[in-house]
């Protein structure tokens, strides 16, 4: 009996304390990722221009059709290596109080197949965040408007985005900024950055009107501080080329910054590392596993001459859902639900912040 007891009580505090996880809204978040990311049941990679990015556009489509919003599909080419390519970009609004507009974009393309990347922090969580949006906000009175993205081929050069911006696929008048979701698991931290003081190259926008702005930044910052406090979201320290909270042009927000919008982006990794080219975010993580050897003094490898993995997960054989669960256990699951929980709670409150 007594065993039984404090098995019903171990039961008992272990129902309580990941009662959070198994709630149907929380958990569909990490459904989507597995869907999406497990190739044993889902679809898996999704290189630009591929099969199976299509069929990836299709799913999300179809996702978000199942919740009841109209889906707008909008195609682009793009060209790679002197080949012609076609791939899309997708969206679905919510309609709040104002038609002022706050987009929340993600790109569902992959990349590192052939190293056995099946995207599964890049960008399968920021695709899974944007589905989860939808569910959680159905029905939700809304301040602003929110305009959901998936994005097409960013791991050939960002071509969704530009063709979103610099084609003009959707009007941007309404839009008031720009939050960019690319790899918000797996690194080490949880980071929010705007873009960086100096100017991006804007050259896929006609009259660019460069926006660096950090308010969408300090109003998702203020909000994780307020929902996560001793483990929120964070800046980035001031690093060599990298000012405070600043980012650099490699993702899908660049655009969006050029059309003079603020931007913010979501991105999990570890600014602390000095990696193969300083520290830019570039390597994730200093668990041992993905380094050939790490040095914690210095926070670099042991020999940066010979080192090959570099703390990186993304494009690499580490970015699929086995060997992330092996290497990080539950983490990741946390780090996904953190980043829905914030931005929910952001577009709620979005008027009083920004
Ligand atoms: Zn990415």
């Amino acid at each position: 009996m007594k065993s039984l007891i404090s098995s019903l009580f171990i039961l008992l505090i272990s129902s309580t304390a990941f009662a959070k996880d198994s709630t149907p809204t929380e958990s569909f978040a990490w459904q989507k990722l597995v869907e999406l990311t497990d190739e044993t049941i889902g679809i898996g990679a999704r290189p630009a221009g591929s099969d199976k990015e299509k069929e990836t556009a299709a799913w999300i489509k179809e996702q978000w059709q199942t919740l009841g919003y109209t889906v707008n599909e909008f195609p682009f080419e793009f060209t790679l290596r002197k080949k012609s390519f076609t791939s899309s970009n997708l969206s679905m609004v919510i309609k709040g109080q104002s038609d002022k507009t706050i987009i929340i974009g993600a790109h569902y393309d992959s990349t590192g197949e052939k190293q056995g990347s099946l995207g599964t922090t890049d960008n399968g969580s920021g695709v899974a965040a944007i589905l989860a949006l939808a569910k959680r906000l159905k029905g939700q009175t809304l301040p602003y408007t929110i305009k959901l993205i998936a994005f097409g081929a960013e791991e050939y050069g960002l071509q969704g985005s530009k063709a979103y911006v610099g084609k003009q696929q959707e009007s941007l008048e309404n839009v008031i900024g720009m939050i960019n979701l690319d790899t918000i698991i797996g690194g080490d931290k949880l980071y929010i950055h705007n873009a960086h003081e100096k100017s991006y190259k804007c050259n896929a926008v006609e009259n660019p009107k460069y926006n660096s702005s950090s308010v969408l930044r300090d109003g998702l910052l203020t909000t994780s501080k307020a929902l996560f406090a001793d483990h929120s979201h964070m800046l980035h320290p001031a690093y060599d080329g990298y000012p405070e909270g600043q980012t650099g042009s490699w993702s899908d927000h660049a655009p969006f910054a050029c059309s003079g919008m603020p931007i913010a982006y979501l991105e999990a990794t570890n600014f602390a590392i000095n990696g193969h080219s300083g520290n830019d975010g570039y390597s994730q993580t200093t668990h041992s596993d993905v380094w050939s050897c790490y040095k914690e003094d210095g926070k670099t490898a042991c020999d940066r001459d010979s080192e090959k993995k570099w703390g990186m997960i993304w494009h690499t054989e580490f970015d699929r859902l086995d060997k992330l669960t092996t290497l990080f256990k539950n983490k990741l699951k946390h780090q996904l639900i953190q980043n829905v929980d914030v931005l929910e709670t952001f577009v709620k409150q979005a008027d009083k912040s920004i």
